[in-house]
């Protein structure tokens, strides 16, 4: 057992680290209060090879492992969790198409989602189903040509920004053996999009509702197999949860960094307030938090490249403390900055209120209990 990254490790974690902090932690709150992220900002990260972060290098992609992924996200966030977390979505979506695609489909979506000529989103949830998933109602229903879709998704992030969705849509019965998979481009007849959700934290990244009225898509759109789109769905998630995870803890480590820094300069009752044992203690604690929170997320990350058979279940259990543990340690931050951590000068508030999502999204952390103690009961049998 090793747990030490690999010097190449290290050294991808400290070129997304650099580039965060070059070209996206100055601009992070002013595209917070613009809700948007400039498309300029995504050849540049494309050039570094995290377009298509863990494709394969066949297709322009890095073909980077989960756990190097992680890394790369973990950094970002360093600089903006949300802009960081959006880079993932479009990465969990040139990762389902590079799994199940086949070579046509690799090869007419996955070189310009690597570039990021095309931004991609997910688009799964829907008005009537969030957590239950397998409930999607957005019907594609065969034609000459492909499908036609109709229906809406709610919650898209990059919903009316992004250049191509991935959308899970039913084609056959209720159920998850009902779902499909596919592409459809932006400027499509019949897609369109519902106003932006003003939000509490995620601001510089638009989400909005997705819908397709009469939506005329071809046949190669079309994923892998049909009825194969929730196994693809989840098999994504995979990987979308550790990621997401991931940005939370590297929210919360900016927000600790900066709090350890604030804390030997702020000065109460005639000394720093980094002498104070009270306050020395929930330093240690928010760092036991964050480094156990590290090293399981690295180890689901490893179970998930190494094909392990209880990767989801990990995956599930990262992705729940991971994000919890983050949500504290940012709040904590927030409190021992005092007055000023409600601030929007500090930067902490924003971290707080970005990593509350984390909670939510990709499976809240109540279906996370469920994923893992589904399992645990099938187990004992
Ligand atoms: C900012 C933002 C961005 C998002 N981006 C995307 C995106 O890009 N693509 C996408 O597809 N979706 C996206 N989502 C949607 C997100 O994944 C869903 O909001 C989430 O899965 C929860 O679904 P819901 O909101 O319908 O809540 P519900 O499913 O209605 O849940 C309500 C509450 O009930 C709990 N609950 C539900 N069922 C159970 C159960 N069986 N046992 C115990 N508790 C239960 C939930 O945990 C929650 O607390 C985004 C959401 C947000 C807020």
């Amino acid at each position: 057992m090793d747990f030490a990254l690999s010097e190449e490790q290290e050294a991808i974690f400290d070129m997304a680290r650099a580039f965060g902090a070059e070209h996206i932690a100055p601009n992070a709150r002013a595209w917070e209060n613009e809700g948007t992220i400039p498309k300029a900002l995504w050849p540049k990260v494309a050039e570094l090879g995290l377009g298509g972060v863990y494709v394969s290098e066949d297709y322009g992609g890095s073909g980077l492992s989960r756990l190097d992924a992680t890394l790369v996200f973990e950094a970002l966030a360093m600089s903006c969790p949300a802009v960081g977390s959006f880079l993932s979505i479009h990465n969990m979506c040139g990762g389902m198409i590079d799994k199940f695609g086949s070579d046509e489909t690799k090869e007419k979506w996955l070189p310009d989602l690597c570039t990021m000529e095309k931004v991609f989103s997910y688009c799964l949830t829907e008005p009537g189903s969030g957590s239950d998933a397998a409930a999607l109602r957005t019907r594609a229903d065969k034609t000459d040509s492909g499908y036609r879709l109709n229906g809406t998704k709610a919650f898209i992030s990059g919903g009316g920004y992004s250049d191509a969705y991935v959308v899970m849509v039913r084609t056959g019965d209720d159920g998850p053996k009902g779902i499909s998979t596919v592409v459809v481009e932006d400027g499509t007849k019949g897609l369109s999009f519902g106003a932006e959700e003003d939000k509490m934290g995620w601001r510089a990244q638009p989400t909005a509702q997705v819908q397709f009225d009469d939506c005329d898509i071809p046949a190669d759109n079309l994923i892998g197999e049909e009825g194969r789109g929730f196994v693809y769905a989840m098999a994504g998630l995979d990987g979308g949860r550790l990621n997401i995870a991931a940005s939370a803890l590297g929210g919360a480590q900016a927000a600790l960094d900066a709090t350890l820094a604030y804390m030997g300069e702020r000065k109460a009752f005639g000394r720093s307030i980094d002498q104070f044992q009270a306050l020395q203690f929930r330093l240690a604690d928010m760092e036991v938090k964050l480094q156990s929170a590290r090293t399981f997320l690295r180890q689901a990350a490893w179970k998930l490249d190494n094909k392990s058979p209880d990767a989801s279940k990990f995956c599930a259990m990262a992705k729940l403390y991971v994000t919890d543990r983050a949500f504290e340690v940012a709040n904590d931050c927030l409190q021992l900055h005092g007055g000023y951590g409600y601030l929007a000068d500090y930067g902490i508030e924003k971290i707080v209120r970005d990593l509350r999502v984390h909670q939510i999204l990709e499976g809240t952390n109540e279906i996370m209990r469920l994923i893992v103690s589904r399992q645990m009961l099938e187990a004992r049998g």
